[in-house]
């Protein structure tokens, strides 16, 4: 019979890459369920340009792609199937892929979470050009440039103000007539005079062939249409933790977040990384750093269980 996996990781973005790169380096065999498409929001991306080391600006997809040879060049599996059940009541876990089953020693949870979208054809087809969703990631690539915002609560704000130290110009489109975002955020976008604001007002359709020319508004008041030109659309609606997964088997918290001390998880010898339970930072590099945390813990974990 096939001894268990010592360390399987579910996910495939930078934090589940790291925890593998680590993980499979200290000698512990180690399979990354990371889907088809390994890489997780990162390969959104064009310009990764605050990674540290990475002074050349390098694109998501090509940051991923070094991460998987670096990761499996250390001996990880990547399986490119995505885990579709998991049972953490006994050891060795168990890991289901459809009808297949992964035992594992220890797991490593990260499978990140998603940026709510509006659910727009236009939107999805202009994802990565013109379309993002991170101003920390993006927001240098807009100097001088218009840029519309989605959203009306903090981070549609937040993500407003860091886009104002290169656009020249930024809108806020809220559906409402009032904003959820804290005063203190109101305040800032308010006294800015880079941010403007289109109040009671919904994007229809983002316009553009190849790249976002345009979006296609609706005051929710009049009804009326407009069509105002502009040269980015960063959408801030809010965030879903990819959790589904592992509800009844980790404590997660009433958003969906996984509740972690830590990287550790309700379970002993599960470990959690990146955006699963961070919903402050975000960032690659500490997606990356709790990756390596969670490797750590479960070569610790293995070792004390003998
Ligand atoms: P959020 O608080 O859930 O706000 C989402 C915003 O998007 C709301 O204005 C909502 O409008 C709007 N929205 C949702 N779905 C939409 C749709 N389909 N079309 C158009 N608009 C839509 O999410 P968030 O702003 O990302 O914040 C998430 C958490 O992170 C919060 O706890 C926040 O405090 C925290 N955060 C804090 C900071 C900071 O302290 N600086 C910065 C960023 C985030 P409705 O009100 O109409 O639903």
């Amino acid at each position: 019979m096939t001894p268990p996996i010592d360390v399987v990781v579910i996910g495939g973005g930078p934090a589940g890459l790291t925890a593998g790169l680590y993980t499979s380096r200290a000698r512990l065999t180690t399979v990354i369920l990371a889907g088809p498409t390994p890489g997780g929001q990162i390969s959104y991306t064009y310009r990764v340009e605050n990674y540290p080391g990475l002074h050349e600006p390098t694109t998501g997809p090509e940051l991923v792609e070094r991460l998987v040879t670096h990761a499996t060049e250390f001996g990880a599996e990547l399986d490119r199937r995505e885990a579709t059940a998991v049972d953490f009541t006994k050891r060795p876990y168990s890991i289901h892929v459809k009808d297949d089953v992964i035992e594992a020693e220890t797991v490593i949870v990260a499978t990140g979470s998603r940026n709510r979208m509006l659910g727009l054809e236009s939107e999805a087809r202009l994802l990565g050009r013109g379309v993002f969703v991170c101003a920390t990631c993006d927001a240098a690539l807009y100097e001088g440039l218009r840029v519309v915002v989605v959203g009306g609560g903090d981070s549609a704000l937040q993500e407003a103000l860091d886009l104002t130290r290169f656009a020249s110009e930024v809108v806020i489109v809220h559906r409402r007539s009032q904003f959820s975002a804290c005063s203190c955020l109101r305040a800032r976008a308010l006294e800015n005079p880079r941010i403007s604001l289109l109040m009671d007002t919904v994007v229809e359709e983002i316009l553009g062939d190849k790249v976002v020319e345009a979006v296609r508004l609706r005051d929710n008041t009049t009804g009326e249409a407009e069509v105002l030109k502009t040269d980015g659309v960063l959408i801030a609606v809010g965030w879903e933790p990819n959790s589904e997964l592992f509800r009844g088997q980790l404590e997660l918290d009433p958003d969906g977040y996984l509740v972690a001390d830590g990287v550790k998880t309700s379970r002993p010898g599960v470990f959690v990384a990146g955006d699963l339970n961070d919903t402050r930072y975000r960032q690659l590099v500490t997606a990356s750093a709790s990756g390596c945390m969670a490797a750590l813990e479960a070569e610790w974990f293995l070792t004390r269980s003998g």
